[in-house]
């Protein structure tokens, strides 16, 4: 249920109306616009007399929400969420790049591709340091060590540091990690999830390789109300019967999103497409898409990568892509 207030209610009458409906044992999602105040009204309803509500003087409309996403619901939220991360903010009109390898492999590595990624304009170092791989007798990641190596590229670049967390109980290892990433195998980890709920940091959502849009804003939904409103959705491509790709990027996903939920949608072509030449092309329809940033692998010599090598862009091929993109935003905001 939503309420929608008047143009100009005071605090204090919001205060009241909010205090009242919180005795109903309803926990409130308050949304301040610069046009309008929607409170959004989280749990059982059917105890408030919502004609009465509705009869109030202050109380412009109530509105049904019929989804079972509610913190997310753009309903709730009418206007973009702008996540800010150190000094980069991402949705709202602001757009992200996040480039880097697969995973950490050496210091020279990833402070030689921080650098390259850096200088072509990228806002945001990747780079995996537990990984999630499909055979266990591959590389799993540095882990710890992983780590160090991106703090020690994020001095030196100043990009702050996007990386994946597979286990809960790793979590005191990213204290300092600027984004944390939650992996398309990991969406529907609802412990995981609940957990994150309680960090202070944003969380790079990624959708899962056969979910559904619902699926995806209902993992959302188990961060945000947990206390984390700060949550970044990634569509990575899912499963199809698509024989020549990795996966089939659903580009169609971003302006539905866009709809349905004002969290920052961003799109990773690498992990769609499987096949570096095929990056650049999408990473610019998804920017033509409304994407709200790209996430891009990017290694200095993709032929000998630990992880993803096939996928990964060269530095120079993706300083073309990131001068590509910033015309097509152009475009996109005109
Ligand atoms: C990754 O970003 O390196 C990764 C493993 O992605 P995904 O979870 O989308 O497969
Ligand atoms: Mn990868």
């Amino acid at each position: 249920m939503i309420v929608v207030l008047k143009h100009g209610v005071t605090e204090e009458k919001k205060t009241q109306l909010i205090h009242w409906l919180k005795n109903y044992g309803l926990q409130i999602h308050v949304s301040d616009g610069e046009f309008q105040t929607v409170l959004g009204l989280i749990g059982d309803t059917s105890r408030v007399d919502m004609d009465l509500v509705a009869s109030l003087e202050i109380v412009d409309a109530v509105k049904r929400v019929s989804e079972p996403f509610k913190c997310c619901n753009r309903k709730f939220h009418p206007e973009d969420m702008i996540v800010e991360i150190g000094g980069v903010k991402v949705g709202g009109g602001h757009f992200v790049m996040i480039a880097g390898p697969c995973s950490v492999e050496t210091e020279d590595q990833i402070v030689t591709v921080a650098k390259e990624v850096k200088a072509a304009g990228a806002d945001m170092l990747r780079g995996g340091a537990f990984k999630p791989r499909t055979s266990p007798y591959d590389f799993a990641g540095l882990k710890a060590e992983g780590l160090e190596l991106l703090r020690i590229a994020r001095a030196e670049t100043g990009l702050p540091i996007v990386t994946e967390l597979m286990n809960i109980r790793d979590l005191d290892l990213f204290y300092d990690v600027d984004v944390i990433q939650v992996g398309a195998r990991n969406m529907q980890n609802f412990d995981l999830l609940r957990e994150l709920g309680k960090v202070n940091k944003p969380i790079l959502l990624k959708r899962g390789l056969a979910n559904t849009l619902k699926e995806l804003l209902m993992s959302a939904e188990y961060i945000m109300a947990s206390g984390n409103e700060r949550v970044i959705l990634c569509e990575r491509g899912i499963r199809t019967f698509s024989d020549y790709t990795r996966n089939t990027l659903d580009l169609s996903a971003v302006p539905m999103l866009h709809e349905l939920t004002h969290l920052p949608v961003i799109v990773d072509p690498s992990h769609a497409t499987g096949i570096a030449r095929i990056v650049p092309p999408m990473a610019l329809a998804a920017t033509a898409s409304g994407a709200d940033g790209l996430i891009i692998e990017v290694h200095n010599d993709p032929p000998h990568a630990l992880c993803d090598g096939a996928q990964s862009l060269r530095p120079e091929v993706f300083a073309d892509l990131a001068r590509k993109v910033r015309t097509i935003r152009k475009v996109v905001t005109e």
